[in-house]
């Protein structure tokens, strides 16, 4: 039997991948899922950028490129930092890689050391505590209650820290709750960093163009340039570009530390796709406006998700600020019962039931650090959406004392 190496049993498979998985196995055996669990838009790539993938293949762009992203792609990112963020960047100081998460990868692949604490935010997107931990780093988490908008506190984020602290990792929107910090409060945290000059920020600002009700988006390295020597910035254009199956995200930092994240990426993945890179300056140095029609689309979906939910009695669910999730609680649940006789005692339990009676596959708030609520992701039409909502409303309806 193959032997397996101790590191792979820190981690666990990615629950989102997972649950896609689960609902195609159980679509394949005839049954009649609605699925509520994409990170990815339901959008299609737009041609324009397809187009320009076309061309590179004809121009025969189809050779390994400079490890660290092509001399195009980064210049485009450079221009994309400048104007949209008021950042400046060098292209000596960006890393394009296979998707923003192998960015993430390795960064943490190169600054920690056995034992090294990462600080994470609770609810979080599920890699960030397995990258850290796959590379011998220990996560940290702090809890961020719906209370507080599921945002970081500085007071909370000042208790955090210790000695051992390398990172705070930001992600806003937040992958699942939405949260979207303000340049103000991006200040108060960075007022918190200031005393820590050993702590480094990693924000993932994927899901910048997707924020609603007229919001500005606001990354630390802007609010806070003091801290620009000491942040990476990870971007990229799964989301807002749809183009998840592409694979291409960019860092932005120091010199020495993108050096150092390219050389361990010469030593795995050589570098991102020479197709994908091509359709990604596209992407950002053409035509944006397709992304505010996204974005007013998804607004629509999630008021509607927003309301259908609040109106099932023990479902209380927030109107998320940005990213493409409602992050609801279902506390009010516990201790019910199904039809069956099992106890709603947990998240994983109601999704269970979900999925058990209904059909119905959404994602538990266990693997986000928060096991009183649940996700479901906003990216499907809004026939689909409203079918998830009556299916969830008849699955509460299925739960008796
Ligand atoms: N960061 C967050 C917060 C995400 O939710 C995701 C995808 O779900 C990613 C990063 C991954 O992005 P990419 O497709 O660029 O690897």
């Amino acid at each position: 039997m193959i032997q397996l190496a101790s590191r792979l049993n820190r981690i666990k498979p990615s629950p989102s991948s997972m649950a896609g998985q689960r609902a195609r196995e159980l679509r394949a055996q005839g049954r009649d899922i609605v699925g509520l669990t994409a990170g990815e838009p339901d959008f299609e790539t737009p041609e324009h950028i397809k187009e320009a993938a076309t061309r590179a293949m004809a121009a025969g762009k189809t050779r390994y490129t400079d490890v660290g992203g092509t001399p195009e792609l980064r210049e485009a990112v450079s221009q994309k930092l400048k104007a949209e963020n008021g950042l400046d960047y060098g292209v000596n100081e960006i890393i394009v890689g296979t998707g923003a998460k192998q960015v993430i990868f390795n960064a943490l692949m190169c600054t920690l050391e056995a034992g090294d604490e990462v600080i994470v935010p609770a609810p979080y997107w599920v890699s960030y505590p397995d990258i850290a931990l796959l590379a011998d780093g220990v996560p940290v988490f702090v809890d961020c209650p719906e209370a507080k908008g599921f945002k970081l506190q500085p007071e909370d984020l000042e208790r955090a820290i210790t000695a051992r602290t390398r990172w705070l990792v930001l992600n806003s929107p937040n992958n699942p709750s939405g949260a979207t910090y303000t340049r103000d409060e991006l200040v108060a945290l960075a007022q918190v960093l200031k005393r820590h000059p050993h702590v480094w920020v990693m924000t993932d600002d994927i899901y910048e163009h997707l924020i609603y009700d007229g919001r500005a988006f606001a990354t630390i390295a802007q609010a806070a340039p003091e801290l620009k020597d000491r942040t990476l910035t990870i971007n990229g254009v799964s989301k807002a570009y749809a183009m998840t199956g592409w694979r291409i995200g960019y860092g932005a930092g120091p010199a020495a530390l993108v050096k150092a994240m390219v050389k361990l990426q010469s030593q795995s993945t050589s570098g991102a796709s020479s197709i994908g890179q091509a359709a990604a300056v596209a992407a950002l140095a053409g035509p944006q406006d397709f992304i505010a029609v996204n974005r007013g689309v998804f607004q629509q979906r999630r008021d509607t998700v927003v309301s259908a939910l609040n109106k099932i009695d023990g479902i209380r669910c927030h109107a998320p600020e940005g990213a493409f999730y409602v992050f609801a609680s279902c506390e009010a649940l516990f201790g019910l019962r199904t039809p069956g006789g099992a106890r709603i005692a947990t998240s994983d339990d109601w999704i269970m039931h979900l999925l058990d009676a209904q059909n119905l596959a959404a994602l538990q708030g266990s693997a986000y650090g928060v096991p009183t609520h649940f996700r479901l992701s906003f990216a499907a039409s809004t026939e689909q959406l409203l079918e998830g909502c009556r299916r969830i409303a008849q699955a509460r309806e299925q739960l008796s004392r």
